[in-house]
Formats: structure tokens, sequence, C-alpha cells
């Protein structure tokens, strides 16, 4: 039997645009980095949110929040959804915000329809996704999943020096509860182009991409640019510029791989020097396991590769490696199927990007429900979907909560 609930679409849009004026500055997007004060704004603004509703408050050590709604078993082992209030610097209002108030959305739906459920259902918001101020990224869920200490994660230091959990403390968000989800499902933008470009509505997400960093420098010899002979360089830069061509060709030939190297400081940096150093970082992702192993070995060689050939001496630490996830056959049928209750213009795909989902797939069956991102952009203030897109993810993800909670445990 399928149940029932009346979503107050006005709501929700409503809540979408007040978390989206916490730490908000005109032509600048908003920016809540994690701990920050603008984020312990914007927990505020949701515990207040989930008073409202009735909802039981949960904060974990690493200050995961959760609103827990009773089902009629209790309040173990919560059917879960959410995402994070973090953001990047110059932020849109979707990215994290959407996966967050759409589980609202349903949470108070239910309570507003007066519906039974067998299982408890909650809204999460994950400690530090982003990883902007304190690294690791995805902070948050990785403690829940046991996949970091917590010591290690509230030792983390930012910028400044100050620790992550002297933060947290200091926003009244170091809990001491534990939770853990009887199942998760993630709402999200997809912050591609993918959807648009099929011309689908909702994107049932198969799993997320794995992704190794690496930080890495060559050393060369600085020298003179008008007197060093071409054949007698040690040329920092150009060992990077021979990389960066090795790497899109690794990329071209590893299927469905991206290859990427973001971060390059030349020095000394000037018109009439040769470099003798460059500081790098190559960050290398693909969604099948056997692909990922492929790139995980070829960088290091192609590290070593580029460096024997301009004469250079190669440091190379990893920073990042996270495998491939998968999420359950059975989780991502039922996303499509409450997807088609929907709309008939459904895309499975994989995610490029990280997600909190990433590691509670780890706890607990989970799966995850893209909606389009225009033009495929975000962290950045132009991120944009179109409210009708918005309206039909949280559908989707109601479907799909309710029918987890109607299962038994
Ligand atoms: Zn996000």
């Amino acid at each position: 039997m399928e149940e029932r609930i009346v979503l107050d679409e006005g709501r929700f849009l409503a809540d979408l645009e007040e978390l989206g004026g916490i730490g908000a500055a005109p032509g600048e997007g908003r920016t809540r980095l994690a701990l920050s004060d603008e984020d312990g704004e914007a927990r505020r603004w949701l515990v207040r949110r989930m008073e409202e509703l009735g909802l039981e408050i949960r904060v974990d050590g690493i200050g995961n929040l959760f609103g827990i709604l009773p089902g009629e078993e209790g309040t173990e082992a919560p059917v879960t959804a959410g995402s994070h209030l973090d953001t990047v610097i110059r932020a849109g209002a979707l990215d994290g915000a959407y996966g967050v108030l759409g589980a609202l959305a349903v949470l108070r739906g239910v309570r507003e329809s007066g519906t039974r459920l067998r299982r408890a259902l909650a809204v999460a918001a994950f400690t530090n996704e982003e990883g902007v101020r304190f690294q690791p990224d995805m902070m948050g869920s990785l403690v829940l999943s046991g996949r970091l200490p917590l010591e290690e994660a509230l030792a983390a230091r930012d910028r400044e020096g100050l620790r992550a959990g002297e933060e947290l403390e200091r926003l009244g968000f170091r809990g001491t509860d534990r939770v853990t989800p009887g199942a998760y499902l993630e709402l999200h933008i997809e912050q591609g182009p993918r959807l648009e470009d099929a011309g689908a509505r909702i994107g049932v997400v198969e799993g997320i991409q794995g992704i190794a960093w690496w930080g890495c420098t060559y050393r060369g010899q600085a020298n003179h640019a008008g007197t060093t002979p071409m054949d007698r360089r040690r040329d920092a830069f150009a060992g990077v510029a021979d990389l960066s061509r090795s790497l899109r060709e690794l990329a071209a030939r590893v299927p469905s791989s991206v290859a990427t190297l973001g971060r390059v400081e030349v020095r000394p940096g000037a018109i009439n020097v040769v470099p003798g150093r460059v500081d790098f970082t190559v960050d290398v992702r693909a969604e099948a396991p056997e692909s990922f192993g492929r790139l995980k070995e070829e960088v290091p060689r192609l590290l070593r590769e580029a460096a024997g050939r301009h004469a250079l001496e190669l440091e190379a630490e990893a920073l990042a490696d996270a495998p491939p996830v998968r999420f359950p056959r059975e989780m991502t049928d039922l996303v499509d199927s409450c997807a088609r209750g929907e709309t008939d213009r459904v895309l499975r795909l994989a995610s490029g990007a990280g997600h909190d989902a990433q590691f509670l797939h780890f706890l607990c069956p989970t799966a995850m429900i893209f909606v389009p991102s225009r033009g495929g952009l975000s962290h950045c203030p132009e991120e944009h979907t179109e409210a009708a897109d918005l309206l039909r993810g949280v559908r989707v993800l109601a479907r799909g909560l309710i029918a987890l909670a109607q299962r038994e445990a």
C-alpha cells in the first residue's frame, strides 16, 4: 500500500531562500565555511525548524546534526535523508542545502499529513562536507562511518591554527549522541551537465567515482633564461607541461576516467628565469574499479618518467584515495521506480563529485537522487536549478523515504 503525503512546496522554497540568505553577500553568493559563525547560524536555524516539527534532535561527536521523527517501531536505525549546510567560498544556494531541506520538507509532510510509518525518519546535516577550511572533506560522514577516528577529525586545524574540535565546542555543536541510520537517501543537484544534455529531469545515481589525489614537487635548476642553452636546462615547468600531456593521454586511454593538474606553482616565477621548482597537484577519477586501479598504478609511473626526461627530482605524496562506490542494486532500483512515478525522463549515471553518501554507503543501504544543474554549474553563485525540478526531486525523495520506512528493518 502506498502512503500519500502532501508537501508544502511554498514552505520548502521559502526555507531554501531563507537558508540561502545566511552568509550571503550581494553579488558574492554565500559563504558558510565549516564551523564558521555562518555555519553556526545555519545550524541554529535548522534546529529551530526541527523543533517546530517536534523532531527529536541529536548531535554526535563530530557535530553531525539529526532530527528524528519516530515511527511505530521507535527511533532506532532511522531511514535518513540529508546532506550538508557548509559551503565553499562564494557558493550557490543549493549544494548541500537542497538535500537537507528536501528531507525536512518530507518529514514535515509526513508529520502534517498524520501519516504513520513503521520506521523512524531522520533529516541529517553532516559536518564539513566541503573540506575547504578543514581537511579531509566529508569529515562528518567519514567519522560516522568509522573510517576516520573522531580524535583525528577534532584535531584538524585550519590555516589560522584553529582546531575543528574547539570550533565545534565554541558553536555548541559538539554532541555525545550516536545515531546509526538504517538506510540513507541523498537528494542533490547534479553539479554537472549530463542530465541537461540528455534532457533528463531526474538522475538515478548508481555510484560515485573513485578519486585519488597527489601533491607533488619537481625540482630542477633555476638559471638564466638568456644564457642557458636549451639542452643544458633542468626546467621544472617543462617537466610539468610534459606530464600534463601524459595525463591527458592517460585519461583518453582509460575508459571514462578524468585527470586534472589543478594547482601549479612555479618558482621562482620570473620572466627571465628557468623555473627551478614547481609544486603541483594531480587529481584522477574513474567510475569502474579496474579503471581506477589502472589510474593509481600509472600516475606514479608518469610522474617518474616526465621527471626523468627533464632531469628533475620528484617528490610525491598521496593526499586522498577514495575507492569507487557502487550503490546496492536494490536501492538504485527503488530510486528508479520512485523517479518513474514522477517523470519518464530518467537517467542512470555515476556522480563525478564526492558526497556524504559515499561514506554512508559503508554503514547502511544507500542511494542518491540528482536533479539537473543549469549549464552544469556549481560551486559558484551562478548555480541554479528550476523550482519545478527541485520540487520533483523532493517528491521522488518522499516516495523513496516512505517506501523504505514501511519496510521491515
Ligand atoms: Zn554537496
